[in-house]
Protein backbone atom coordinates (compact mmCIF):
# COMPACT_ATOMS: atom_id res chain seq x y z
CA UNK A 1 0.00 0.00 0.00
CA UNK A 2 2.67 2.49 0.99
CA UNK A 3 4.49 1.81 -2.32
CA UNK A 4 0.96 2.28 -4.27
CA UNK A 5 0.24 5.81 -2.51
CA UNK A 6 4.24 7.22 -3.37
CA UNK A 7 3.45 6.48 -7.12
CA UNK A 8 0.44 8.94 -6.42
CA UNK A 9 1.92 11.08 -3.92
CA UNK A 10 5.80 11.14 -4.54
CA UNK A 11 6.78 11.92 -0.96
CA UNK A 12 6.59 9.72 1.83
CA UNK A 13 5.10 11.79 4.59
CA UNK A 14 2.79 12.55 2.34
CA UNK A 15 1.75 9.09 1.36
CA UNK A 16 1.58 8.45 5.21
CA UNK A 17 -0.88 11.27 5.95
CA UNK A 18 -3.25 9.94 3.44
CA UNK A 19 -2.74 6.45 4.76
CA UNK A 20 -3.74 7.31 8.43
CA UNK A 21 -6.89 8.42 6.92
CA UNK A 22 -7.37 5.36 5.35
CA UNK A 23 -6.27 3.53 8.48
CA UNK A 24 -8.87 5.46 10.49
CA UNK A 25 -6.22 6.70 12.85
CA UNK A 26 -6.56 10.40 12.01
CA UNK A 27 -10.02 11.94 11.04
CA UNK A 28 -8.81 14.01 8.67
CA UNK A 29 -5.57 15.50 6.61
CA UNK A 30 -5.24 17.77 4.69
CA UNK A 31 -2.44 17.34 1.30
CA UNK A 32 -1.43 19.47 -1.48
CA UNK A 33 -2.05 18.44 -4.76
CA UNK A 34 -0.84 19.86 -8.18
CA UNK A 35 -3.74 20.85 -10.12
CA UNK A 36 -2.93 18.31 -12.99
CA UNK A 37 -3.12 15.38 -10.97
CA UNK A 38 -6.35 16.53 -9.20
CA UNK A 39 -8.69 14.21 -10.85
CA UNK A 40 -6.21 10.96 -10.27
CA UNK A 41 -5.74 12.07 -6.59
CA UNK A 42 -9.54 11.85 -6.50
CA UNK A 43 -10.30 8.74 -8.40
CA UNK A 44 -7.88 6.97 -5.56
CA UNK A 45 -9.59 8.85 -2.77
CA UNK A 46 -12.63 8.01 -3.95
CA UNK A 47 -12.29 4.30 -4.35
CA UNK A 48 -11.15 3.68 -0.74
CA UNK A 49 -14.07 5.62 0.62
CA UNK A 50 -12.19 8.65 1.77
CA UNK A 51 -14.54 11.68 0.83
CA UNK A 52 -12.94 15.12 -0.25
CA UNK A 53 -13.23 18.67 -0.22
CA UNK A 54 -11.11 21.23 -2.65
CA UNK A 55 -10.02 24.60 -1.90
CA UNK A 56 -11.37 27.43 -3.40
CA UNK A 57 -7.75 29.01 -4.22
CA UNK A 58 -4.38 27.51 -5.11
CA UNK A 59 -1.24 28.46 -3.85
CA UNK A 60 2.81 28.38 -5.15
CA UNK A 61 4.28 26.66 -2.76
CA UNK A 62 8.06 27.75 -2.22
CA UNK A 63 8.92 24.28 -0.76
CA UNK A 64 6.72 21.55 -2.21
CA UNK A 65 9.43 19.07 -0.39
CA UNK A 66 7.03 19.75 2.70
CA UNK A 67 3.91 18.70 3.58
CA UNK A 68 3.69 19.94 7.02
CA UNK A 69 0.34 22.11 7.54
CA UNK A 70 1.51 25.59 8.13
CA UNK A 71 4.11 26.30 5.95
CA UNK A 72 4.16 29.05 4.46
CA UNK A 73 2.58 29.21 1.03
CA UNK A 74 1.46 31.92 -1.17
CA UNK A 75 -2.29 32.29 -2.29
CA UNK A 76 -3.72 32.70 -5.89
CA UNK A 77 -6.80 32.97 -7.69
CA UNK A 78 -8.17 29.38 -8.45
CA UNK A 79 -8.70 30.97 -12.22
CA UNK A 80 -5.50 32.37 -12.07
CA UNK A 81 -3.38 31.04 -15.49
CA UNK A 82 -0.58 29.99 -13.48
CA UNK A 83 -0.04 26.69 -12.11
CA UNK A 84 -0.49 25.80 -8.77
CA UNK A 85 -1.81 23.33 -6.07
CA UNK A 86 -4.94 23.23 -4.07
CA UNK A 87 -5.56 21.93 -0.93
CA UNK A 88 -7.21 18.74 -0.49
CA UNK A 89 -9.01 18.11 2.48
CA UNK A 90 -9.73 13.81 3.04
CA UNK A 91 -11.82 12.40 5.68
CA UNK A 92 -14.08 9.16 5.55
CA UNK A 93 -16.51 11.68 7.11
CA UNK A 94 -17.73 14.06 4.26
CA UNK A 95 -18.98 16.27 6.73
CA UNK A 96 -15.76 17.27 8.60
CA UNK A 97 -13.69 17.50 5.26
CA UNK A 98 -16.20 20.42 4.46
CA UNK A 99 -15.64 21.85 7.69
CA UNK A 100 -11.94 21.53 8.10
CA UNK A 101 -12.05 23.64 4.30
CA UNK A 102 -14.62 26.12 5.78
CA UNK A 103 -12.16 27.03 8.87
CA UNK A 104 -8.86 26.93 7.11
CA UNK A 105 -10.60 29.85 4.72
CA UNK A 106 -11.29 31.93 7.79
CA UNK A 107 -8.12 31.40 9.19
CA UNK A 108 -9.02 29.11 12.60
CA UNK A 109 -5.70 27.82 13.41
CA UNK A 110 -6.92 26.31 16.46
CA UNK A 111 -10.30 24.58 15.53
CA UNK A 112 -8.23 23.48 11.70
CA UNK A 113 -6.15 21.51 14.26
CA UNK A 114 -8.63 19.83 16.22
CA UNK A 115 -9.91 18.62 13.10
CA UNK A 116 -7.31 17.17 11.92
CA UNK A 117 -6.77 15.66 15.69
CA UNK A 118 -3.67 17.28 16.96
CA UNK A 119 -4.08 17.64 20.76
CA UNK A 120 -5.48 20.49 22.42
CA UNK A 121 -2.48 21.73 24.05
CA UNK A 122 -0.54 22.37 20.43
CA UNK A 123 -3.60 23.58 18.68
CA UNK A 124 -3.19 26.84 21.61
CA UNK A 125 0.45 26.67 20.83
CA UNK A 126 -0.08 26.97 17.23
CA UNK A 127 -2.69 29.51 17.48
CA UNK A 128 -0.37 31.86 19.63
CA UNK A 129 2.30 31.58 18.27
CA UNK A 130 1.95 31.28 14.18
CA UNK A 131 1.63 34.07 11.79
CA UNK A 132 3.14 34.92 8.19
CA UNK A 133 6.50 35.76 9.22
CA UNK A 134 7.06 33.23 11.59
CA UNK A 135 5.07 30.13 9.81
CA UNK A 136 7.89 27.65 11.21
CA UNK A 137 7.85 26.96 15.00
CA UNK A 138 10.63 24.73 15.46
CA UNK A 139 12.75 27.33 17.45
CA UNK A 140 10.15 28.23 19.67
CA UNK A 141 9.19 24.44 20.57
CA UNK A 142 12.79 24.20 21.34
CA UNK A 143 12.22 27.69 23.59
CA UNK A 144 9.47 25.65 25.24
CA UNK A 145 11.34 22.50 26.26
CA UNK A 146 13.04 21.91 28.51
CA UNK A 147 16.82 21.16 27.71
CA UNK A 148 18.25 19.29 24.76
CA UNK A 149 17.33 15.99 25.12
CA UNK A 150 14.09 14.66 23.67
CA UNK A 151 12.14 12.15 22.44
CA UNK A 152 12.38 10.81 18.94
CA UNK A 153 8.90 10.36 18.42
CA UNK A 154 8.44 14.33 18.60
CA UNK A 155 11.60 14.80 15.99
CA UNK A 156 9.71 17.01 13.55
CA UNK A 157 12.94 18.94 12.92
CA UNK A 158 13.32 15.67 10.17
CA UNK A 159 10.38 16.61 7.93
CA UNK A 160 12.93 18.55 5.59
CA UNK A 161 14.12 15.13 5.07
CA UNK A 162 10.69 13.72 4.44
CA UNK A 163 10.75 11.69 8.08
CA UNK A 164 8.46 12.53 10.61
CA UNK A 165 5.78 10.73 12.64
CA UNK A 166 3.96 13.99 12.96
CA UNK A 167 2.81 16.43 10.92
CA UNK A 168 1.47 19.35 13.32
CA UNK A 169 4.13 21.41 15.47
CA UNK A 170 4.17 19.90 19.62
CA UNK A 171 3.73 22.69 22.11
CA UNK A 172 7.14 21.13 23.25
CA UNK A 173 9.58 18.69 22.00
CA UNK A 174 8.13 16.57 25.69
CA UNK A 175 4.81 17.09 24.77
CA UNK A 176 3.04 13.58 25.64
CA UNK A 177 -0.10 13.59 23.44
CA UNK A 178 2.10 14.15 20.57
CA UNK A 179 3.87 11.46 21.68
CA UNK A 180 1.41 8.85 21.42
CA UNK A 181 0.13 9.83 18.40
CA UNK A 182 3.47 9.34 16.48
CA UNK A 183 3.57 5.75 18.41
CA UNK A 184 0.16 5.11 16.75
CA UNK A 185 1.66 6.48 13.34
CA UNK A 186 4.61 4.22 13.68
CA UNK A 187 2.66 0.85 14.35
CA UNK A 188 0.49 1.64 11.00
CA UNK A 189 3.58 2.08 9.32
CA UNK A 190 5.37 -1.09 10.82
CA UNK A 191 1.86 -2.56 9.85
CA UNK A 192 2.90 -1.99 6.02
CA UNK A 193 6.64 -1.64 5.93
CA UNK A 194 8.74 -2.87 8.72
CA UNK A 195 11.58 -1.58 6.22
CA UNK A 196 10.13 2.00 6.64
CA UNK A 197 9.32 2.01 10.65
CA UNK A 198 13.21 0.76 10.83
CA UNK A 199 14.34 3.33 8.24
CA UNK A 200 12.08 6.00 10.69
CA UNK A 201 12.96 5.01 13.93
CA UNK A 202 16.90 5.36 13.00
CA UNK A 203 16.74 8.89 11.33
CA UNK A 204 14.83 10.40 14.38
CA UNK A 205 17.07 9.40 16.82
CA UNK A 206 19.67 11.94 15.35
CA UNK A 207 20.94 14.95 16.35
CA UNK A 208 19.71 18.06 14.65
CA UNK A 209 21.36 21.61 14.39
CA UNK A 210 17.82 24.01 13.31
CA UNK A 211 18.84 27.76 12.39
CA UNK A 212 16.46 30.35 10.91
CA UNK A 213 18.99 31.57 8.13
CA UNK A 214 21.65 28.60 7.84
CA UNK A 215 19.76 25.33 7.39
CA UNK A 216 19.03 22.59 8.88
CA UNK A 217 21.32 19.88 9.70
CA UNK A 218 20.69 16.12 10.57
CA UNK A 219 23.52 14.49 12.18
CA UNK A 220 24.14 11.03 11.90
CA UNK A 221 25.57 7.56 13.33
CA UNK A 222 26.85 9.77 16.32
CA UNK A 223 27.60 8.92 19.83
CA UNK A 224 27.68 11.12 22.70
CA UNK A 225 30.18 11.32 25.70
CA UNK A 226 28.49 13.85 28.04
CA UNK A 227 27.74 16.95 26.51
CA UNK A 228 30.36 16.03 23.19
CA UNK A 229 28.69 14.83 20.17
CA UNK A 230 31.35 12.91 17.71
CA UNK A 231 29.20 12.09 14.28
CA UNK A 232 29.13 10.51 10.75
CA UNK A 233 27.56 11.88 8.28
CA UNK A 234 25.12 14.70 7.63
CA UNK A 235 22.30 15.32 6.11
CA UNK A 236 21.73 19.54 4.85
CA UNK A 237 18.96 21.55 3.66
CA UNK A 238 21.69 24.42 2.95
CA UNK A 239 25.54 24.11 1.90
CA UNK A 240 26.09 26.92 4.00
CA UNK A 241 29.33 28.57 6.19
CA UNK A 242 27.48 26.52 9.09
CA UNK A 243 27.62 23.08 7.36
CA UNK A 244 31.32 22.96 6.03
CA UNK A 245 32.20 24.02 9.67
CA UNK A 246 29.87 20.97 10.73
CA UNK A 247 30.84 18.78 7.87
CA UNK A 248 34.58 19.15 8.34
CA UNK A 249 35.28 18.66 12.06
CA UNK A 250 32.77 15.15 12.86
CA UNK A 251 32.31 16.48 16.61
CA UNK A 252 30.46 19.60 18.35
CA UNK A 253 30.53 20.31 22.07
CA UNK A 254 26.87 20.92 23.02
CA UNK A 255 26.64 23.78 25.96
CA UNK A 256 22.98 24.27 26.02
CA UNK A 257 20.08 23.92 23.77
CA UNK A 258 20.95 27.40 22.14
CA UNK A 259 24.49 27.21 22.10
CA UNK A 260 27.13 24.95 21.00
CA UNK A 261 30.83 24.98 20.28
CA UNK A 262 32.73 23.50 16.68
CA UNK A 263 36.19 23.38 16.68
CA UNK A 264 36.45 26.35 19.35
CA UNK A 265 34.36 28.70 17.13
CA UNK A 266 31.12 28.79 19.64
CA UNK A 267 27.92 29.20 17.77
CA UNK A 268 24.96 31.00 19.74
CA UNK A 269 22.00 32.76 20.05
CA UNK A 270 17.87 31.79 19.49
CA UNK A 271 18.58 31.51 16.05
CA UNK A 272 20.45 29.06 16.61
CA UNK A 273 18.94 25.23 18.17
CA UNK A 274 20.52 21.56 19.07
CA UNK A 275 18.80 18.92 20.35
CA UNK A 276 19.67 15.42 20.67
CA UNK A 277 16.48 12.86 20.01
CA UNK A 278 16.49 9.23 21.15
ZN1 LIG B 1 1.06 19.52 22.97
Amino acid sequence: MIQQLQQIFRSITKSLEVLYVIEGIKPCARILVFEDELNKVIDFLNERGIKTSISDFKVLKRNIQSEFYSDKSIKISKNSPQKGYLFVYLSKNKEIAEKAKLVEENNNHYEFGLLLGYPRCCCEFFQKNFNENNADLTLKILENSNGYEFPFYNNIAARHFDVSLLSHFPHSFECKPSIEIAKTNLKIIQKHSKQLAVMFSGILQGVIVYTTEEGIFLLRKYEKIGNEIIYGDILTTAKSKLYFLLSSNKELKIIDKNSFVVSDVNIKGKQYGVMVFV
